[in-house]
């Protein structure tokens, strides 16, 4: 059994290494908690976007999508509270001049001090008990583990409580009562926890008189707010209706090595549903249900998946939910469902002067819609399922890696192989390359024997892999192998188109959602 730091270390030296994700400007040394997509990495992203996309727009004829701007009016972000209250705390070590999140510091004094020890625990005991171990009872009974989890409990309930009701003298208190030190200079000399604004900030404008502050866009979300009359109109929208939008989002977030778990320059896939007020309990329900319907369909595991309620809420919310997914350092958030109520249309109507209302024909009355958002990260998603998918198999002979995405999103649908790079076959195998290249991502490889070519198809997550052999000029048939079972079987060419249809294609999967 891996530990968790291995398991994440492998996932991203893998990614590197298959063409999936890089540091961005690697050969400067790279630029802090900003990555780059590869090759492989752009289209397993893209198709976690259209996933999303269809399923939210494509399906729905009362949601809609738009692309609206990064640069947005400086005064969208005082309106949405982002200029007063969007702040992380933060802390500095007196002796390395190192910056921290305050709220990080006590989450890895956690992650590594107490769960580490229950690992720990958890690994002996699957030693000592061998294939009659059982995981769960295990933690459930042990008095151990019983007793670090306790402890990590009311350290996380007392941050954040602090954190909650801003009380930053606790948090400072709570990191000099556990002694937790500087990872680099391992000094216990902090400052005081200061709250800082994630903003990024830039200009518009040619000359630095006349330059216009601005600010990258934190979220989506506002874009489509300030739209929201607009398409409404235009698309003659009658509520209960969303607007859809996936995009880039900036956020100085202050993290060491989370990979693409946290970044500064991130992308978002947001719905906001415009809902007649009072109606908010309905569709919070409806949309929690339908969010995490999305997620299973996929079909990496409910276990790997929870609800979790916040009961101190944002300033606009009334109601708030995380999807949290069991990444390989433990549950965390990687979707919100918000119940907004009318608090950004509200203000952004006070702020702009501008009604936002929405006349409803059938009642004859106006009033501002209240809003229910849906909100992941496409870069958590990506490593949800890159990480659930990468797997070691025992073989008979040897290990293999294998990656087992969802083949609806996997970067190519298969793989196609001629035996031998003479008498025919790869000509052969070319045009069935170009049969399929019109609806599917496909890849033609003729380099070394067929069996590292399958490994490598395994290791970039390809669910199928054609193999041209003698007996195709024969009779027309090729060798389907299967990427997670291995299983091989003989089909005719004429076959294949219909049969990727069935298992690969987004229509398919998106009819069982
Ligand atoms: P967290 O508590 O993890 O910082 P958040 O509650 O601030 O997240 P939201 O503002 O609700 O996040 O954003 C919605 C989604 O956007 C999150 O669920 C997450 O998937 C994604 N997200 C937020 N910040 C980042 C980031 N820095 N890098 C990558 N994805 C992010």
């Amino acid at each position: 059994m891996k530990n968790k730091d291995e398991v994440f270390k492998r996932v991203i030296s893998h990614a590197k290494e298959y063409g999936f994700i890089f540091q961005s400007s690697e050969i400067y040394d790279g630029l802090s908690a900003v990555y780059d997509y590869a090759q492989m990495g752009a289209l397993l992203k893209k198709n976690i976007r259209d996933y999303w996309w269809h399923a939210m727009v494509r399906l729905n004829d009362n949601i809609v999508g738009i692309d609206a701007a990064i640069f947005m009016h400086p005064t969208t972000w005082k309106a949405s509270g982002h200029v007063d209250a969007f702040n992380d705390p933060l802390i500095d070590n007196k002796d390395s001049k190192k910056r921290y999140r305050a709220d990080v510091l006590v989450e890895d004094y956690v992650a590594n001090k107490i769960e580490a020890k229950i690992d720990k625990e958890i690994q002996k005991a699957a030693k000592r008990f061998g294939a009659d171990f059982d995981q769960e009872q295990f933690e459930q009974t042990n008095p151990r583990v019983l007793g670090y989890k306790e402890k990590a409990a009311t350290i996380l309930k007392r941050l954040a409580r602090s954190l909650e009701d801003e009380n930053l003298e606790d948090v400072k208190a709570l990191i000099e009562e556990l002694e937790i030190a500087c990872p680099l200079s391992g000094s216990k000399n902090w400052t005081d926890v200061k709250q800082f604004n994630l903003m990024f900030g830039t200009k518009l404008g040619a000359s630095a008189e006349t330059a216009t502050d601005l600010y990258l866009r934190p979220e989506t979300a506002q874009g489509i707010f300030v739209n929201f009359l607009n398409v409404q109109k235009t698309g003659r929208m009658k509520i209960p209706f969303g607007i859809a939008q996936t995009g880039k989002a900036f956020r100085n977030e202050i993290v060491a090595r989370q990979f693409i778990f946290r970044m500064r320059e991130f992308e978002q896939m947001e719905m906001q549903f415009f809902i007649k007020p009072g109606t908010q309990q309905k569709w919070y329900e409806h949309w929690k249900s339908h969010r995490l319907k999305w997620h299973l369909s996929l079909g990496m595991g409910k276990e790997n998946y929870r609800f979790h309620d916040h009961e101190k809420l944002a300033h606009y919310a009334d109601a708030a939910a995380d999807i949290e997914f069991k990444f390989p350092f433990g549950f965390k958030e990687l979707e919100g469902i918000h119940s907004r109520t009318d608090f950004d249309l509200s203000s952004h109507e006070n702020y702009s002067g501008k009604k936002l209302q929405y006349f409803d024909p059938e009642e004859n009355t106006s009033y501002v819609p209240y809003v229910l958002e849906t909100s992941i990260g496409l870069d958590r998603m990506f490593l949800a399922v890159y990480s659930n998918s990468l797997q070691e198999e025992e073989l008979e002979k040897g290990t293999r890696t294998v990656l087992k995405l969802p083949s609806v999103l996997a970067p190519y649908k298969v793989a196609v192989l001629p035996l031998l790079k003479r008498d025919g076959l790869p000509e052969i195998a070319k045009s069935i390359v170009e049969d399929l290249r019109f609806d599917y991502d496909v890849v033609y490889d003729e380099k070394d024997a067929v069996g590292r070519r399958y490994r490598r198809q395994d290791a970039i997550g390809t669910p199928f892999c054609l193999t041209v052999d003698h007996q195709t000029l024969e009779d027309q048939t090729v060798t389907i192998r299967e990427r997670d079972s291995m299983n091989q079987e003989r089909v005719a060419i004429s076959s294949v188109g219909e049969m990727l249809r069935k298992e690969v294609s987004m229509s398919e999967w998106l009819k069982r959602l």
